[in-house]
């Protein structure tokens, strides 16, 4: 594997990395698949609670969407409140709000129980109108949060430009659960935490059949084979084939993003209380400051080109002077995208593939909150929760016939936003 840094998370996180290759054949009582929150999640839960877990990694940890991703730790609905209940109604709906409202928050807890040091702060995140349109549905988001008697509030124009450090918005919602990471630091900390509670992590293993044996379920990889009572696949968006159709029960879209060198004082007036900050706009915009001021900046699609040619570089470019024309050229340090799992109603699922084989699956880009607390379900679950209890109904997996042709046409309508946002 090369090493090159997949993010700039992965060059910056202050928490080591944990490298260990499968010890022969082993037998343990939960199997995970994949090392990102979920999995890591998962495996601390079980091992806090006595089970003997072992998380087998392709590559390395964080290696998916969690050591790439933008660090906001939302609470974990992409969807407005009312919009959540009409889908999920009246049992899962106030549960699934009530479970994932509290997302935030959990994730706080672990990073502080655990010490884990991945630059993390709590001054929430903004929503940011890009548009009168947007602002619209801020509004409505605004009111239902209010009734909810979550702490969010909305800002007008003139409230966020001194928030945000600009005046190119119609205004935002600030959630004041809501908070940032580096979020590497934190899947590492997780990895270190679950380590300490007496899970095993091996890396570097690439399950590549899964099936029953028995009442067992066996697990051959590129370094020997695992049995295990229980299996617990947190593959998500990198979902190869090991799982007949798993890979197709989303869509798959790339983000990306651009972090610029450390900014210094010059940065001090952008989000000065260091929120993380998203608008409205259909193809998203995204920016930041990481602990060490560097800015930056991201949207949906891969990145085009190096850190510093081609026309991503020409887009971040182009949209810091926009946003902040007093800042002058930039130079980049860091450029890379990832792989986010979209589902068509935007809500998670959790499939139970086969007996004693489960999957979450589907964050739709909110991934912090969603993998962690279904991480704790997983352990639930697996000692002896009832599923009634759970945050989602497990249900059917049901695949997307039209994915590979909406992931062509996303990354079209995507490379093409770069390019108009580049002139
Ligand atoms: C650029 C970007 C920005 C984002 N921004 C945010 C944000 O600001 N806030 C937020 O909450 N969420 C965000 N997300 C979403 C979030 O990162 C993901 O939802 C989350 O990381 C998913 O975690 P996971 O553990 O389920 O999966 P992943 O972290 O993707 O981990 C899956 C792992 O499975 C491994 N794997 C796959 N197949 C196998 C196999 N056969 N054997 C062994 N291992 C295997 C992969 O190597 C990978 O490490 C973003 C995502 C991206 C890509």
């Amino acid at each position: 594997m090369d090493n090159a840094p997949i993010s700039l998370w992965d060059a910056s996180a202050v928490e080591c990395d944990y490298r260990q290759s499968l010890a022969g054949d082993v037998t343990t009582e939960v199997a995970i698949i994949g090392g990102g929150f979920t999995g890591l999640s998962t495996a601390l839960h079980c091992a806090e609670k006595g089970l003997d877990a072992h998380v087998l990694e392709a590559e390395q940890i964080g290696f998916g969407g969690s050591g790439r991703n933008c660090g906001l730790v939302n609470a974990a609905l992409w969807m407005p409140p009312q919009d959540v209940r009409k889908k999920l109604g009246t049992t899962y709906g106030p549960r699934f709000i009530d479970f994932f409202g509290g997302g935030p928050s959990y994730v706080f807890s672990l990073i502080e129980k655990h010490q884990i040091r991945c630059e993390a702060t709590k001054t929430g995140t903004i929503h940011a109108a890009h548009a009168p349109s947007g602002f619209k549905d801020l509004e409505g988001r605004a009111a239902e949060w209010k009734r909810l008697g979550e702490p969010v509030d909305l800002l007008s124009r003139e409230e966020v430009k001194d928030l945000i450090g600009t005046d190119v918005f119609h205004g935002g919602l600030l959630d004041h659960r809501a908070g940032t990471i580096n979020p590497m630091g934190y899947c590492r900390g997780l990895a270190r935490a679950a380590r300490g509670a007496g899970a095993k992590i091996s890396t570097g293993v690439r399950a590549t059949k899964l099936h029953k044996d028995g009442a067992k379920w066996r697990i051959e990889t590129n370094q020997g084979t695992v049995t295990a009572d229980k299996v617990v696949l947190g593959t998500n968006a990198y979902s190869d084939d090991l799982w007949p159709g798993l890979a197709k029960v989303f869509t798959m879209i790339h983000y990306f993003q651009l972090a610029t060198k450390p900014l210094g004082p010059e940065a001090a007036h952008i989000l000065p209380g260091r929120q993380g900050l998203w608008d409205t706009g259909q193809i998203m915009f995204n920016y930041r400051r990481d602990g060490f001021d560097r800015l930056l900046v991201g949207s949906m699609g891969k990145v085009v080109g190096t850190v510093d040619k081609g026309l991503s570089h020409r887009w971040a470019k182009k949209q810091i002077a926009r946003i902040f024309p007093s800042l002058g050229p930039m130079e980049f340090e860091e450029a890379w995208h990832g792989q986010i799992a979209m589902t068509p109603d935007h809500l998670p699922r959790i499939y139970e593939l086969a007996d004693g084989l489960f999957t979450p699956i589907g964050y739709n880009g909110r991934g912090i909150t969603t993998g962690t607390l279904f991480g704790q379900a997983m352990a639930n679950l697996i000692s002896g929760m009832d599923r009634a209890d759970l945050p989602l109904p497990i249900t059917e997996l049901s695949t997307v016939p039209s994915a590979p042709i909406l992931k062509r046409l996303y990354q079209t309508a995507f490379t093409a936003n770069q390019m108009m946002k580049s002139i």
